[in-house]
This record gives structure tokens, sequence and C-alpha cells, in this order.
């Protein structure tokens, strides 16, 4: 067992993935969360669709997000 503990440790350290980022600003842990944001398609109809988007929060921004 003592074997994975390490495999996964080393995985951490390597900083692989996005799930584990850590914000060089604020140090905290990087949020990765999906937004769904209108937006205007036809002025006159005022007609609005829904583009999803993958945004990064951290306790920088997290603020402006929710
Ligand atoms: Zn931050």
């Amino acid at each position: 067992m003592a074997r994975k503990k390490r495999t996964f440790a080393d995985k951490v350290a390597k900083g692989t993935g996005p799930r584990h980022a850590i914000c060089p600003v604020c140090g905290g842990g990087i949020q990765i969360i999906k937004v769904v944001k209108p937006y205007l398609v036809d002025d006159e109809k005022k007609t609005y669709r829904y583009r999803e988007e993958i945004t990064k929060v951290c306790k920088c921004n997290e603020k402006e997000v929710f």
C-alpha cells in the first residue's frame, strides 16, 4: 500500500491536471466550473442564446463569477 501512496504523492507533486491547480496570486485551489452565459443574438427580436463556458475560479475572482 505504501507504494500506491507514493505514486499518488508523485502525481500531486508534479502538479499534473488542472483539478489540483493552485492560484499563484491567492494561493488557493483553483476550481474548474461550467458557467452558462446568455448572449444577445438578435437585438431587435431580443433573442438570447446560452453559451457554456469553462471558467477557472479561485478566491481572486469568485465574487465576479458567482
Ligand atoms: Zn487566486
